[in-house]
């Protein structure tokens, strides 16, 4: 591998991802937290991405305090394709040369990082829920749970940039920031010709798509909610709080909800105002998933259960019972 020179590498960087015109939520959580390590870095958070025409997205890439917004735009990168983005993408941060680079998460950004940081031979850490900067020496620390979530490793890149790393939705609070970014439009051309997948067609899939992580009030349920039929005690209490449900791993592989509504290692992060627990034993990786919620209140029939240690409040008893009562007492109060 060839040595870098990385003095020349500054600024963090944060790619926004788009769908139809919309700004996937991660992205703008990782410019709150990009602003902060740049705040350490003594340097500039910056917004990045490519696409047909983008540079409407510097609004809102303001709002959540971008200085710059460096830009590609072309119409055969309308669509995502694996290969022309990460091209214009390699492009951008070879000619540019951030020292850190954030990405989403999602079904795209896990797809796109691995390919970028391949090309960059940069290192790049998935799934990170802890990012800091080393006071010593400025290296980015990237920290994720490993073993199954029972051992938190952090990860730095000393000798390369930029320092890549993906972060899941909902770890990292989006903070509104206001600032007017300089767009920064760059040209990078290439043709449908060159581009060997094509799009022949969009298809919704049925499964429900659930941004957890939107909502200030969490209800969710697992394997002590009994049955299926249950689960709509969730959803009734969610409602009066104007809220959503979640569900624990269990409640999902025993097909009473869809993967979409699990929070957890392996399912959403979540930081809600409130996150109700009914009939969740509080596994470790379960937790991972909600433990930075503001305030947690836990139900369970057993007074041992694990998830009474990280609870703000328990109550020992039937959830099946009380969800109920919570809903109504609320809706008095409420209404
Ligand atoms: P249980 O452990 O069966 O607990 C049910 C609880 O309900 C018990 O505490 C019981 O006392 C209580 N209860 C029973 N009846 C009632 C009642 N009527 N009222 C009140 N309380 C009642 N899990 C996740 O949730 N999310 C993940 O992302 C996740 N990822 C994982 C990744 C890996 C690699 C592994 C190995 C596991 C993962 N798990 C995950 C699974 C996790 O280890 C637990 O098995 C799971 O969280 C347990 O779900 P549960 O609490 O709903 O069920």
């Amino acid at each position: 591998m060839i040595k870098q020179d990385i003095k020349q590498y500054k600024n963090v960087w944060v790619f926004i991802e788009h769908n139809d015109g919309k700004i996937e939520r991660v992205s703008l959580e990782l410019l709150s937290k990009g602003a902060e390590l740049a705040k350490d870095l003594n340097c500039e958070v910056c917004a990045f991405t490519v696409g047909d025409k983008v540079e409407h997205f510097a609004k809102e890439v303001g709002e959540y305090g971008a200085k710059k917004f460096y830009i590609i735009e072309n119409s055969v990168l309308k669509e995502y394709r694996t290969e022309p983005w990460r091209n214009a993408i390699v492009y951008l941060i070879d000619k540019y040369k951030p020292e850190v680079a954030l990405i989403g998460a999602t079904t795209l950004g896990r797809d796109l990082a691995g390919t970028v940081a391949t090309k960059l031979s940069a290192g790049l850490t998935a799934d990170t829920t802890a990012l800091d900067i080393d006071p010593s020496n400025k290296n980015l620390l990237m920290t994720r749970p490993t073993f199954g979530g029972n051992l938190m490793a952090t990860i730095f890149c000393p000798d390369n940039r930029p320092q890549m790393s993906t972060v899941r939705p909902g770890v990292f609070k989006a903070v509104k920031n206001q600032t007017t970014p300089e767009v920064i439009k760059d040209k990078y051309d290439i043709t449908e010709d060159q581009v060997v997948k094509k799009i022949i067609e969009k298809v919704q899939t049925g499964e429900e798509k659930v941004n957890l992580s939107f909502y200030e009030v969490i209800v969710s349920g697992g394997k002590g909610m009994g049955k299926k039929e249950n689960l709509k005690l969730l959803e009734d209490l969610a409602n009066v709080l104007s809220g959503t449900w979640a569900v624990s791993r269990k409640v999902v592989q025993a097909g009473w909800a869809p993967q979409s509504r699990q929070v957890g290692q392996t399912g959403q992060t979540v930081h809600p105002k409130i996150y109700i627990a009914a009939g969740i034993s509080g596994a470790v990786q379960h937790v991972a998933g909600m433990k930075s919620s503001d305030i947690i209140i836990a139900i369970n029939t057993d007074p041992q259960a694990p998830i009474f240690e990280v609870a703000t409040y328990g109550i020992v008893g039937d959830c099946l019972q009380i969800l109920p009562k919570m809903a109504e007492m609320f809706k008095q109060k409420l209404v």
